[in-house]
């Protein structure tokens, strides 16, 4: 693990490159406690996990303040375990999985928060819905008559190349489904606002094209041990 002041240094050299109003979402997943600590020291408070069981983990033993985001891919079996605690689920890739939110949300009275993750970049292994996926989904309009599911806006994660045009007109896309989704279905909705791309390598790309949140891991907090 990278040093608690390397953490630190890296975290705020990183948020002194965000545009106003642009949220940073820590991404500790893979990381362990103390690193979330070292950065929690420094005021971060919203943190970015994968896992259900680590992230559980991570919840019951750090501060409470702490607003927990959900990356990863989700199964429904696991979505009544994190919807009493989780600040927001930003990979929501169908209507199943939204419906069961609901259903888990209504159960203990609360609402979730939650973005839909789209599928752009061109590589097979990414996951999320298509742009028409996506349309069909809103158009099928099931999702109006959630009442604790509140869709806060688009996900994405960029082609991993180091082609920065694949990216550039990735990023692009993304923000201009986002406007067309927000025109059709979420003119009226204030909390419909959200656009969720850019990580270690592409956040400062993904300022250019509207990005309001960015999802650094390994910046912050090193390259992560796959074998915890
Ligand atoms: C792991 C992960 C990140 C962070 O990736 P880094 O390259 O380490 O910044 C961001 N978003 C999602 C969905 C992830 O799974």
């Amino acid at each position: 693990m990278k040093s608690a002041e390397n953490i630190k240094h890296d975290l705020n050299a990183i948020r002194a490159t965000l545009k106003e109003g642009v949220a940073l979402v820590a991404v500790s997943k893979y990381n362990p406690a103390e690193a979330i600590v070292a950065a929690y020291e420094e005021n971060q408070r919203v943190f970015g996990e994968s896992r259900e069981q680590e992230l559980k983990g991570k919840h019951e033993l750090l501060p409470k303040d702490i607003r927990w985001h959900f990356i990863g891919h989700l199964q429904t079996n696991k979505v009544r375990f994190i919807v009493p605690y989780v600040s927001m689920i930003e990979t929501v890739d169908s209507i199943r999985l939204l419906r069961e939110i609901e259903k888990q949300a209504s159960k203990i009275d609360r609402t979730v928060d939650v973005l839909l993750e789209l599928h752009i970049a061109s590589e097979e292994t990414k996951s999320g819905l298509t742009p028409d996926e996506c349309r069909a989904l809103l158009n099928e309009g099931e999702w109006k008559e959630m009442s604790h599911v509140r869709i806060c806006g688009i996900m994405m994660m960029a082609s991993n190349t180091d082609d920065e045009s694949i990216i550039r007109r990735e990023f692009q896309k993304a923000s201009d489904f986002f406007d067309e989704i927000k025109q059709e279905y979420f003119a009226d909705a204030d909390y419909f606002k959200e656009r969720s791309y850019g990580m270690s390598g592409d956040y400062l790309i993904a300022q250019e094209y509207n990005s309001t949140m960015v999802r650094v891991g390994s910046a912050i907090f090193g390259e992560r041990n796959y074998n915890t």
